[in-house]
């Protein structure tokens, strides 16, 4: 039996700037101060931009600012068989469907009155069979495969947040696995392995930025379906660079490594960042954190 976690999930394409190790450190505090244990996970599932080497970096990271983490390590890119098992019971339960539109097919379709900005229109969710041999011909002669999606059948799903409190958002048939190239498996979609990982992992507290906010209702909805407890959400400010925009590598001197050159007490920045200034470490700020003191508002960091 594994005892109530949280987590930090970053994906390995880079180093973390401050803005990641901030939520990575807010992630930690909501799991340490709650009695939880906090697991690392690298979302390596893009196999094109994620690299081992970034994943060990991060890792590094994470530990010199003071996190700790308890149990294996998990990644994703080891996970393929768990994912395709999920897949196969879903899809055994009637709930996927193939989708061969492109992007721009689902831009034009989309753009008709009534549709939400971004979301599938439907336009494969209702073929019969002779039309889908009919479209899987004509996308294979294209050289291309099907995309697999969910069937979802509410219109729209709500989800209690720490600080946005209840959020709901209209989820669309979404992707479960892209197509890809004809004969060649495409990637899954992080919104079908995350919520996977988290419930096999026995997450019940998911901490992250809350550019994520608008994609926890369909994963709450896809934790129900495959029948995992939903976790508690607390999406949390994000970092701004000096443009308002949210922290990048281009805004300059932003990753641990190129702060600590520049002489910057990163911990100390990071405490300074969360309201408590006379807080220099992350254990200290341990024993003062109070998750509602914490601004709303994101926080712009000036290199
Ligand atoms: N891997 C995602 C990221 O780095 C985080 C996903 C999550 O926390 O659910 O933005």
């Amino acid at each position: 039996m594994t005892g109530p976690a949280g987590r930090y999930a970053p994906s390995p394409s880079g180093d973390l700037h401050l803005g990641n190790l901030r939520t990575a450190a807010l992630a930690w505090l909501f799991a340490r101060t709650t009695g939880r244990d906090f697991y690392l996970r690298v979302e390596d599932i893009d196999s094109g931009r994620s690299s081992l080497d970034s994943a060990h970096r991060q890792i590094e990271d994470l530990q010199s600012i003071g996190l700790d983490f308890d149990g294996e390590v998990v990644y994703q890119s080891q996970r393929f068989d768990r994912y395709h098992a999920v897949l196969d019971e879903l899809s055994a339960r009637g709930l996927t469907y193939e989708c061969y539109c492109t992007r721009r097919d689902i831009q034009q379709a989309a753009s008709a009155p009534h549709s939400a900005p971004g979301s599938y229109p439907g336009t494969c969710r209702s073929l019969s069979e002779s039309e889908r041999e009919q479209r899987r011909a004509e996308v294979a002669a294209q050289g291309r495969a099907p995309s697999l999606r969910l069937r979802v059948d509410a219109p729209v799903h709500r989800i209690l947040d720490y600080y946005a409190g209840e959020f709901e958002a209209p989820i669309d048939d979404f992707v479960l696995q892209r197509g890809g190239n004809i004969g060649q498996a495409g990637d899954f979609a992080y919104n079908f392995v995350v919520v996977i990982d988290d419930g096999d992992a026995g997450i019940d507290q998911v901490v992250r930025g809350d550019d994520l906010l608008s994609s926890a209702p369909r994963q709450a909805y896809l934790a129900q379906l495959l029948g995992y407890p939903v976790p508690e959400y607390v999406h949390v400010p994000l970092v701004l660079g000096p443009e308002g925009k949210r922290l990048a590598k281009r805004d300059g001197a932003v990753t641990l490594r190129e702060l600590q050159q520049q002489g910057v007490d990163v911990p100390a920045l990071i405490c300074q960042s969360l309201g408590y200034p006379e807080a220099h470490t992350l254990a200290q700020l341990r024993e003062v954190f109070d998750p509602a003191h914490l601004s709303r508002d994101p926080w712009t960091f000036r290199p």
